[in-house]
């Protein structure tokens, strides 16, 4: 996808030159081969280009890069992972990149506090491992973990497949460092839970998508880590039994229920077809599924789990459960879930919708996005999954069978339209976790309280004057 912008003004020899003395010869990319991988991303949806990719290494790095940019008015746009996909990380028109992957230090692990800093370039696994160590859990979990950011994960206000029992990004961030356009450092890495000194300015810069400043450093909340995770993976006939799985698991099973996935059938044989080493966990088919999990403190979450399963099956709710025997039996479940993006590639052109509505409307979003999206193009395939204890569903279409994909991806805002209306009637969200980057921007005036976005437009007026801070993104 091609954003028509025009493109900043090229970068004279003399300001890149300024631009390497602050990060160092090695760290200021300028040739076009190294530069490949920082202009496009995974799904191969967005191109942009660059003359200058900055991986500083310090926060008085980025704070010097952002002076300098302001002296000349350069724009920026700050990029952890890559993983983004709402296009927010990619300099569409020219942009100089600051890749934040070289803040890669964990600065403290306070496990008495619950907290650990991390500087934004940490890979949101390597969070995941070093809270471990310590016997406690840092909970988001997400398919692209092994390769994203905690600055990004901030940036996008990230939720993943734990939401459900530990909140989304933002419910994890104590405290923060940011970097403002002008250069100034905001230090507001606070370990504190309780601090009403004031209005809470570290939650202007989480799911800001970078257009106000850049992140470079957060003090993050740990929690107990689980004695004992246990996951079912379910069939069933129809995203209103998975309800009532849903609400039977909460009462039963109360916070311990920390994931509840809903997958499509054609979801699931998209994962099985193409993902490398995925297989099917029930000996039959059935037209829906739920991947469940319940992490306990103590040693019940089996008896608990197996509980939940045998009332359900009693009451006709599910048809057939197999829970994970071993570690590498939860994996493999988990393999298939998270394929699932991928495995979409193969099947040609995705139009991809990321929403959510309240969790009892689900059901009937579903059954009302498959009608509609099935009328305006006869053959177009919905592959439905997500986060249903969140409310929160992938509806991505895949191409009729056959179809041409250029074809098919034109009506990309066709399909979206029709999708938008039922979310909205619903009163839902168009961007439940992945944000509005490039992607949805323009559909966000039509969706968004128009007070709400005048004070959008006031305060990135205010944080960024020149406009310099991942321009043409959100707003
Ligand atoms: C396979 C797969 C599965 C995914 N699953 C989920 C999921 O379950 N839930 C979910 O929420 N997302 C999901 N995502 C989307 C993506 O992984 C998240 O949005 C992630 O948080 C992005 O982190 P990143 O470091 O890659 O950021 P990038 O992609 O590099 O950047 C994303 C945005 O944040 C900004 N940004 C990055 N770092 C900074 C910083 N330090 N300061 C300021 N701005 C910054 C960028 O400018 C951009 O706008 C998935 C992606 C993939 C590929």
């Amino acid at each position: 996808m091609n954003i028509v912008q025009p493109s900043v003004p090229p970068l004279s020899p003399e300001l890149i030159a300024k631009f390497r003395t602050i990060v160092g010869d090695k760290y200021a990319v300028t040739d076009q081969s190294d530069i490949a991988s920082y202009v496009t991303e995974e799904r191969n949806l967005f191109h942009g280009h660059t003359q200058l990719v900055l991986r500083p290494g310090s926060t008085a790095e980025v704070s010097e890069i952002c002076k300098l940019a302001t002296a000349h008015k350069i724009a920026l746009v700050p990029q952890g992972g890559n993983t983004g996909l709402v296009g927010g990380q990619t300099p569409h028109h020219g942009e100089v990149v600051i890749s934040l992957k070289r803040l890669d230090r964990i600065r403290e692990v306070d496990p008495a506090s619950n907290t650990m800093t991390c500087e934004a370039g940490v890979v949101l696994q390597i969070a995941q491992q070093r809270a471990a160590e310590v016997d406690r859990l840092f909970p988001l979990s997400l398919g692209a973990e092994g390769s994203c950011t905690i600055g990004g994960n901030l940036s996008t206000n990230a939720g993943g497949t734990t939401a459900l029992a530990y909140g989304v990004a933002r419910e994890m961030a104590l405290g923060l460092e940011v970097v403002l356009a002008d250069g100034r450092i905001l230090s507001l890495l606070s370990k504190l839970k309780k601090d009403n000194t004031g209005y809470d300015l570290k939650n202007l810069f989480i799911g800001a998508e970078g257009t106000l400043g850049i992140i470079t450093a957060a003090t993050l909340r740990l929690f107990p880590k689980p004695r004992a995770i246990e996951t079912a993976y379910v069939g069933l006939k129809s995203p209103a039994q998975a309800l009532k799985l849903l609400s039977l698991s909460q009462s039963e099973a109360a916070g311990t229920l920390t994931s509840f996935e809903l997958l499509s059938e054609i979801a699931v044989d998209f994962s099985i077809r193409h993902g490398i080493d995925v297989r099917d966990p029930l000996s039959e088919k059935h037209p829906w599924y739920v991947l469940m999990e319940l992490s306990s403190p103590r040693d019940d979450a089996r008896t608990t789990l197996e509980a939940i399963l045998a009332e359900a099956l009693e009451d006709e709710i599910i048809d057939d459960a197999v829970i994970a025997a071993n570690l590498s039996q939860r994996l493999g479940f988990w393999k298939l879930r998270d394929e699932m993006s991928a495995a979409q590639k193969p099947e040609g052109g995705s139009i991809k919708h990321d929403i959510s509505v309240p969790v009892a409307a689900v059901p009937a979003f579903i059954a009302e996005a498959d009608a509609a999206v099935v009328k305006l193009i006869p053959g177009a395939r919905p592959v439905p999954f997500g986060h249903l204890g969140d409310g929160n569903i992938h509806y991505n279409v895949s191409q009729p069978v056959g179809a041409r994909s250029a074809d098919f991806l034109a009506r990309w805002h066709d399909v979206n339209a029709v999708v938008f209306d039922i979310v909205l009637k619903m009163g839902g969200s168009i961007s439940a976790e992945h944000g509005i980057g490039v992607l949805k921007r323009d559909e966000l005036p039509d969706v968004k309280d128009k007070v709400a976005i005048e004070l959008m437009r006031a305060v990135k007026a205010m944080l960024d004057p020149l406009g310099i801070m991942n321009p043409g993104k959100v707003l």
